[in-house]
Protein backbone atom coordinates (compact mmCIF):
# COMPACT_ATOMS: atom_id res chain seq x y z
CA UNK A 1 0.00 0.00 0.00
CA UNK A 2 1.00 3.08 -0.66
CA UNK A 3 1.51 5.91 1.94
CA UNK A 4 -0.88 8.86 0.53
CA UNK A 5 1.44 11.66 2.56
CA UNK A 6 1.87 15.00 1.29
CA UNK A 7 5.35 16.93 1.64
CA UNK A 8 4.00 18.50 4.71
CA UNK A 9 3.71 14.74 6.26
CA UNK A 10 -0.56 15.01 5.62
CA UNK A 11 -2.00 11.59 5.33
CA UNK A 12 -4.83 11.48 3.30
CA UNK A 13 -7.39 8.96 4.13
CA UNK A 14 -10.70 10.83 2.79
CA UNK A 15 -11.90 11.76 -0.96
CA UNK A 16 -14.34 14.57 -1.85
CA UNK A 17 -16.36 13.14 -5.14
CA UNK A 18 -18.96 14.79 -7.13
CA UNK A 19 -21.05 12.69 -8.94
CA UNK A 20 -22.66 15.46 -10.87
CA UNK A 21 -21.80 18.97 -11.79
CA UNK A 22 -25.63 19.93 -12.38
CA UNK A 23 -28.23 20.94 -9.76
CA UNK A 24 -32.01 20.55 -9.70
CA UNK A 25 -32.54 24.37 -8.48
CA UNK A 26 -32.03 27.53 -10.46
CA UNK A 27 -29.12 29.45 -7.95
CA UNK A 28 -29.58 32.73 -7.88
CA UNK A 29 -26.22 32.91 -5.77
CA UNK A 30 -24.06 30.47 -8.05
CA UNK A 31 -25.50 31.17 -11.88
CA UNK A 32 -28.46 32.97 -12.69
CA UNK A 33 -28.48 31.56 -16.05
CA UNK A 34 -28.64 27.88 -14.71
CA UNK A 35 -30.82 25.88 -16.14
CA UNK A 36 -33.92 23.97 -13.91
CA UNK A 37 -32.89 20.42 -16.27
CA UNK A 38 -29.68 19.13 -16.69
CA UNK A 39 -27.13 21.46 -18.21
CA UNK A 40 -24.08 18.72 -18.64
CA UNK A 41 -23.80 16.22 -21.06
CA UNK A 42 -23.55 12.94 -18.90
CA UNK A 43 -20.80 11.32 -21.04
CA UNK A 44 -18.32 14.27 -20.05
CA UNK A 45 -18.55 12.67 -16.44
CA UNK A 46 -16.49 9.84 -15.42
CA UNK A 47 -18.78 6.71 -15.73
CA UNK A 48 -19.84 4.78 -12.63
CA UNK A 49 -17.83 1.66 -14.00
CA UNK A 50 -14.82 4.28 -14.22
CA UNK A 51 -15.83 5.69 -10.55
CA UNK A 52 -15.76 2.18 -9.11
CA UNK A 53 -12.16 1.38 -10.15
CA UNK A 54 -11.23 4.75 -9.27
CA UNK A 55 -12.56 4.20 -5.43
CA UNK A 56 -11.12 0.40 -5.91
CA UNK A 57 -7.36 2.10 -6.78
CA UNK A 58 -7.84 4.51 -4.32
CA UNK A 59 -9.20 2.37 -1.38
CA UNK A 60 -7.23 -0.67 -2.28
CA UNK A 61 -3.14 1.31 -3.18
CA UNK A 62 -3.75 3.95 -1.43
CA UNK A 63 -5.06 3.44 1.94
CA UNK A 64 -8.61 5.50 1.51
CA UNK A 65 -11.09 4.78 3.98
CA UNK A 66 -13.60 7.73 3.79
CA UNK A 67 -15.73 9.05 0.48
CA UNK A 68 -18.24 11.45 1.13
CA UNK A 69 -20.21 12.10 -2.64
CA UNK A 70 -21.13 15.67 -3.50
CA UNK A 71 -22.00 17.37 -6.60
CA UNK A 72 -23.73 19.70 -8.03
CA UNK A 73 -26.35 17.60 -6.62
CA UNK A 74 -25.25 14.23 -6.52
CA UNK A 75 -29.34 12.52 -6.26
CA UNK A 76 -29.71 14.38 -9.82
CA UNK A 77 -27.37 12.04 -11.88
CA UNK A 78 -29.48 9.00 -13.45
CA UNK A 79 -29.14 5.65 -11.86
CA UNK A 80 -27.08 6.96 -8.98
CA UNK A 81 -28.91 4.18 -6.83
CA UNK A 82 -27.76 1.45 -8.62
CA UNK A 83 -24.26 3.41 -8.71
CA UNK A 84 -24.87 2.91 -4.84
CA UNK A 85 -25.71 -0.71 -4.57
CA UNK A 86 -22.84 -2.23 -6.70
CA UNK A 87 -20.90 -0.06 -4.31
CA UNK A 88 -22.21 -1.18 -1.25
CA UNK A 89 -21.26 -4.95 -2.75
CA UNK A 90 -17.88 -3.97 -3.08
CA UNK A 91 -17.76 -2.25 0.50
CA UNK A 92 -19.16 -5.39 2.26
CA UNK A 93 -15.45 -6.48 2.38
CA UNK A 94 -13.27 -2.90 2.44
CA UNK A 95 -15.57 -0.83 5.10
CA UNK A 96 -15.58 2.54 3.68
CA UNK A 97 -17.33 4.85 5.50
CA UNK A 98 -20.02 6.73 2.84
CA UNK A 99 -21.18 9.75 2.93
CA UNK A 100 -23.42 12.20 0.50
CA UNK A 101 -24.07 16.19 0.81
CA UNK A 102 -27.36 16.66 -0.66
CA UNK A 103 -29.67 19.56 -1.18
CA UNK A 104 -32.28 17.18 0.25
CA UNK A 105 -34.84 17.97 -2.45
CA UNK A 106 -34.49 14.46 -4.04
CA UNK A 107 -33.92 12.48 -1.13
CA UNK A 108 -36.97 11.77 0.59
CA UNK A 109 -37.38 8.39 -1.24
CA UNK A 110 -34.23 7.42 -1.35
CA UNK A 111 -33.46 7.61 1.92
CA UNK A 112 -34.07 3.33 3.30
CA UNK A 113 -32.19 2.63 0.13
CA UNK A 114 -29.21 4.69 0.62
CA UNK A 115 -29.01 3.22 4.21
CA UNK A 116 -29.21 -0.50 2.83
CA UNK A 117 -26.50 0.60 0.68
CA UNK A 118 -24.46 1.82 3.80
CA UNK A 119 -24.64 5.24 3.01
CA UNK A 120 -25.39 6.51 6.89
CA UNK A 121 -24.06 9.93 7.11
CA UNK A 122 -25.90 12.53 5.13
CA UNK A 123 -25.12 16.42 4.97
CA UNK A 124 -28.32 18.92 3.57
CA UNK A 125 -26.85 21.89 2.40
CA UNK A 126 -29.79 24.35 3.66
CA UNK A 127 -29.42 28.09 4.13
CA UNK A 128 -32.48 29.33 4.87
CA UNK A 129 -35.78 28.35 6.94
CA UNK A 130 -37.84 31.05 4.95
CA UNK A 131 -40.03 29.52 2.49
CA UNK A 132 -40.47 32.86 0.30
CA UNK A 133 -36.56 32.92 0.62
CA UNK A 134 -36.24 29.18 -0.23
CA UNK A 135 -38.44 29.71 -2.99
CA UNK A 136 -36.23 32.30 -4.80
CA UNK A 137 -33.14 29.59 -4.76
CA UNK A 138 -35.20 26.57 -5.74
CA UNK A 139 -38.20 27.89 -7.74
CA UNK A 140 -39.44 24.31 -8.68
CA UNK A 141 -39.70 23.38 -4.72
CA UNK A 142 -41.45 24.20 -1.32
CA UNK A 143 -39.34 24.20 1.77
CA UNK A 144 -41.36 21.83 2.69
CA UNK A 145 -40.05 19.19 0.48
CA UNK A 146 -36.71 19.55 2.31
CA UNK A 147 -37.84 19.41 5.87
CA UNK A 148 -40.00 16.14 5.21
CA UNK A 149 -36.66 14.74 3.94
CA UNK A 150 -34.45 15.89 6.77
CA UNK A 151 -37.03 14.61 9.53
CA UNK A 152 -37.29 11.12 7.94
CA UNK A 153 -34.22 10.86 7.58
CA UNK A 154 -33.60 11.77 11.12
CA UNK A 155 -36.57 8.97 12.25
CA UNK A 156 -34.59 6.65 10.13
CA UNK A 157 -31.36 6.73 12.25
CA UNK A 158 -29.15 8.81 9.52
CA UNK A 159 -26.27 9.63 11.69
CA UNK A 160 -24.79 11.70 11.69
CA UNK A 161 -27.29 13.77 9.99
CA UNK A 162 -26.41 17.10 9.83
CA UNK A 163 -27.52 20.53 8.23
CA UNK A 164 -24.96 22.86 6.50
CA UNK A 165 -25.40 26.48 6.49
CA UNK A 166 -23.68 28.82 5.13
CA UNK A 167 -24.16 32.26 6.37
CA UNK A 168 -24.04 35.43 4.79
CA UNK A 169 -24.67 38.71 5.67
CA UNK A 170 -27.45 40.54 4.28
CA UNK A 171 -28.49 37.31 3.40
CA UNK A 172 -29.45 34.69 6.23
CA UNK A 173 -27.41 36.18 9.40
CA UNK A 174 -31.22 36.80 10.56
CA UNK A 175 -32.10 33.46 10.43
CA UNK A 176 -29.08 32.59 12.63
CA UNK A 177 -31.31 31.58 15.44
CA UNK A 178 -34.26 29.91 13.65
CA UNK A 179 -31.50 27.76 12.71
CA UNK A 180 -30.64 26.89 16.40
CA UNK A 181 -34.26 26.76 17.33
CA UNK A 182 -34.53 23.58 14.39
CA UNK A 183 -31.78 22.15 16.15
CA UNK A 184 -34.10 21.76 19.65
CA UNK A 185 -35.65 18.63 19.12
CA UNK A 186 -33.72 17.24 16.25
CA UNK A 187 -31.35 15.12 16.73
CA UNK A 188 -29.18 16.69 14.10
CA UNK A 189 -25.83 18.51 13.67
CA UNK A 190 -26.38 22.46 12.50
CA UNK A 191 -23.06 23.47 11.48
CA UNK A 192 -23.04 27.27 10.88
CA UNK A 193 -19.72 27.66 7.73
CA UNK A 194 -17.90 30.62 7.16
CA UNK A 195 -19.23 32.15 3.32
CA UNK A 196 -15.87 32.16 0.72
CA UNK A 197 -15.37 35.16 -0.77
CA UNK A 198 -14.38 34.69 -4.44
CA UNK A 199 -14.82 38.23 -6.11
CA UNK A 200 -14.54 41.48 -4.89
CA UNK A 201 -17.95 42.28 -5.07
CA UNK A 202 -18.98 39.60 -2.97
CA UNK A 203 -16.62 40.87 -0.69
CA UNK A 204 -18.52 43.81 1.21
CA UNK A 205 -19.75 43.80 4.87
CA UNK A 206 -23.16 42.42 4.09
CA UNK A 207 -21.60 38.87 2.73
CA UNK A 208 -19.07 37.53 4.80
CA UNK A 209 -19.31 37.19 8.98
CA UNK A 210 -16.89 34.56 11.03
CA UNK A 211 -18.36 31.83 12.74
CA UNK A 212 -16.75 33.72 16.21
CA UNK A 213 -19.26 36.42 15.52
CA UNK A 214 -21.83 33.90 15.07
CA UNK A 215 -20.87 31.31 17.82
CA UNK A 216 -20.67 34.93 20.74
CA UNK A 217 -24.66 35.61 19.30
CA UNK A 218 -25.49 32.08 20.25
CA UNK A 219 -23.67 32.21 23.38
CA UNK A 220 -25.05 35.40 24.89
CA UNK A 221 -28.73 33.92 24.30
CA UNK A 222 -27.79 30.05 25.07
CA UNK A 223 -24.71 29.55 26.78
CA UNK A 224 -22.67 26.55 24.15
CA UNK A 225 -20.52 23.76 25.77
CA UNK A 226 -17.60 22.65 24.00
CA UNK A 227 -17.85 19.25 22.98
CA UNK A 228 -14.98 16.85 22.62
CA UNK A 229 -14.09 16.36 18.94
CA UNK A 230 -12.04 14.03 16.53
CA UNK A 231 -8.93 16.07 15.41
CA UNK A 232 -9.61 15.55 11.88
CA UNK A 233 -12.99 16.96 12.33
CA UNK A 234 -13.54 20.75 10.79
CA UNK A 235 -16.48 21.63 13.06
CA UNK A 236 -16.01 22.74 16.43
CA UNK A 237 -18.84 21.08 18.21
CA UNK A 238 -20.87 22.65 21.18
CA UNK A 239 -24.10 21.80 22.91
CA UNK A 240 -27.25 23.49 24.41
CA UNK A 241 -28.34 22.35 27.73
CA UNK A 242 -32.20 20.58 27.08
CA UNK A 243 -31.29 20.52 22.97
CA UNK A 244 -31.09 17.58 21.35
CA UNK A 245 -29.02 19.01 18.46
CA UNK A 246 -25.88 20.08 18.07
CA UNK A 247 -24.45 22.96 16.73
CA UNK A 248 -21.03 22.77 14.75
CA UNK A 249 -18.68 26.19 13.72
CA UNK A 250 -16.65 25.91 10.59
CA UNK A 251 -14.19 28.77 10.08
CA UNK A 252 -13.24 28.09 6.83
CA UNK A 253 -12.19 31.53 6.26
CA UNK A 254 -11.18 33.43 9.13
CA UNK A 255 -8.97 30.40 10.36
CA UNK A 256 -8.72 27.85 8.29
CA UNK A 257 -7.88 23.79 9.14
CA UNK A 258 -5.49 23.33 6.09
CA UNK A 259 -2.94 21.82 8.77
CA UNK A 260 -4.70 19.05 9.50
CA UNK A 261 -6.05 18.82 5.74
CA UNK A 262 -6.61 14.74 4.59
CA UNK A 263 -8.71 14.79 1.67
CA UNK A 264 -8.37 14.93 -1.44
CA UNK A 265 -11.24 15.86 -4.20
CA UNK A 266 -12.58 14.53 -7.88
CA UNK A 267 -14.97 16.18 -10.29
CA UNK A 268 -17.69 14.73 -12.29
CA UNK A 269 -15.49 14.29 -15.27
CA UNK A 270 -12.66 13.15 -13.40
CA UNK A 271 -10.92 15.69 -12.49
CA UNK A 272 -8.17 15.81 -9.39
CA UNK A 273 -7.89 18.45 -7.35
CA UNK A 274 -5.70 18.50 -4.39
CA UNK A 275 -7.68 21.44 -2.54
CA UNK A 276 -11.08 22.56 -2.44
CA UNK A 277 -9.31 26.01 -4.18
CA UNK A 278 -7.31 24.00 -7.04
CA UNK A 279 -8.04 25.46 -10.13
CA UNK A 280 -8.54 21.98 -12.85
CA UNK A 281 -5.61 21.13 -14.11
CA UNK A 282 -6.80 19.27 -17.33
CA UNK A 283 -3.32 17.17 -16.99
CA UNK A 284 -4.93 15.57 -13.94
CA UNK A 285 -7.94 13.87 -16.00
CA UNK A 286 -7.87 10.69 -14.31
CA UNK A 287 -10.80 9.09 -17.21
CA UNK A 288 -7.71 9.68 -19.59
CA UNK A 289 -5.63 7.29 -17.05
CA UNK A 290 -8.67 5.02 -16.43
CA UNK A 291 -9.37 4.10 -19.89
CA UNK A 292 -5.34 3.57 -20.75
CA UNK A 293 -3.43 0.62 -20.35
CA UNK A 294 -2.05 1.91 -16.82
CA UNK A 295 -2.08 -0.98 -14.05
CA UNK A 296 -4.11 -0.03 -10.60
CA UNK A 297 -0.39 0.60 -9.25
CA UNK A 298 0.98 3.05 -11.63
CA UNK A 299 -2.27 5.01 -11.75
CA UNK A 300 -1.83 5.24 -7.29
CA UNK A 301 2.02 6.32 -8.37
CA UNK A 302 0.53 9.10 -10.30
CA UNK A 303 -2.04 10.67 -7.44
CA UNK A 304 0.24 9.82 -4.92
CA UNK A 305 3.17 11.68 -6.81
CA UNK A 306 1.06 14.32 -7.56
CA UNK A 307 -0.08 14.76 -4.03
CA UNK A 308 3.44 16.63 -3.53
CA UNK A 309 2.17 19.31 -5.56
CA UNK A 310 -0.52 19.87 -2.79
CA UNK A 311 0.28 24.04 -1.09
CA UNK A 312 0.38 23.75 2.52
CA UNK A 313 -3.18 25.77 2.80
CA UNK A 314 -5.47 27.44 0.78
CA UNK A 315 -4.55 30.77 -0.19
CA UNK A 316 -5.16 33.74 1.74
CA UNK A 317 -8.79 35.79 1.53
CA UNK A 318 -6.94 38.27 -0.37
CA UNK A 319 -5.80 36.14 -2.99
CA UNK A 320 -8.18 34.09 -3.57
CA UNK A 321 -10.90 36.81 -4.08
CA UNK A 322 -7.89 37.09 -7.34
CA UNK A 323 -8.18 33.73 -8.45
CA UNK A 324 -9.50 32.79 -11.78
CA UNK A 325 -11.32 29.96 -10.76
CA UNK A 326 -12.54 28.11 -13.81
CA UNK A 327 -14.63 25.59 -11.58
CA UNK A 328 -15.77 28.06 -9.23
CA UNK A 329 -19.13 30.28 -9.89
CA UNK A 330 -18.85 33.88 -10.06
CA UNK A 331 -20.93 35.68 -7.21
CA UNK A 332 -20.14 38.80 -8.64
CA UNK A 333 -23.94 39.76 -10.50
CA UNK A 334 -25.85 37.51 -8.69
CA UNK A 335 -25.24 36.36 -5.09
CA UNK A 336 -27.77 39.83 -4.06
CA UNK A 337 -30.89 38.47 -3.31
CA UNK A 338 -33.49 40.90 -3.79
CA UNK A 339 -36.24 40.56 -1.46
S1 LIG B 1 -8.71 24.60 1.82
FE1 LIG B 1 -7.60 22.98 0.73
S2 LIG B 1 -5.85 22.45 2.06
FE2 LIG B 1 -7.31 23.63 3.29
S3 LIG B 1 -8.58 22.06 4.31
FE3 LIG B 1 -9.67 22.67 2.41
S4 LIG B 1 -8.98 21.19 0.86
FE4 LIG B 1 -7.54 21.06 2.57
Amino acid sequence: MIQLKDRFDRQHNSLRMSLSEDNNYYCVYYNSSMSLKSKSDESEFLSFDNILKLIHIFVSELGINEIKFTGGEPLYRLDVLTFFKKLSEYNKENKISLGLTTNGILLYDKIELLQNYGINSININLNTLKKEKFKKIYPDTDLEVVLKSIDKAGKSGVNPLKINCTVMKGFNEDEIFDFVEFGKNRNINIRFIEFLPYTDDSRGSYSYISVEQIYKKINNVYPLVKMKSDMLDVAKNYQIKDFLGTLGFISSTSNHFCSSCNRLRITAEGNLLMCLFSTINKDVKLKNLLNSEKSDKEIANFISDLLFTKNLHHPDVEKYLLLNRNNVPNFKNEFKIKN
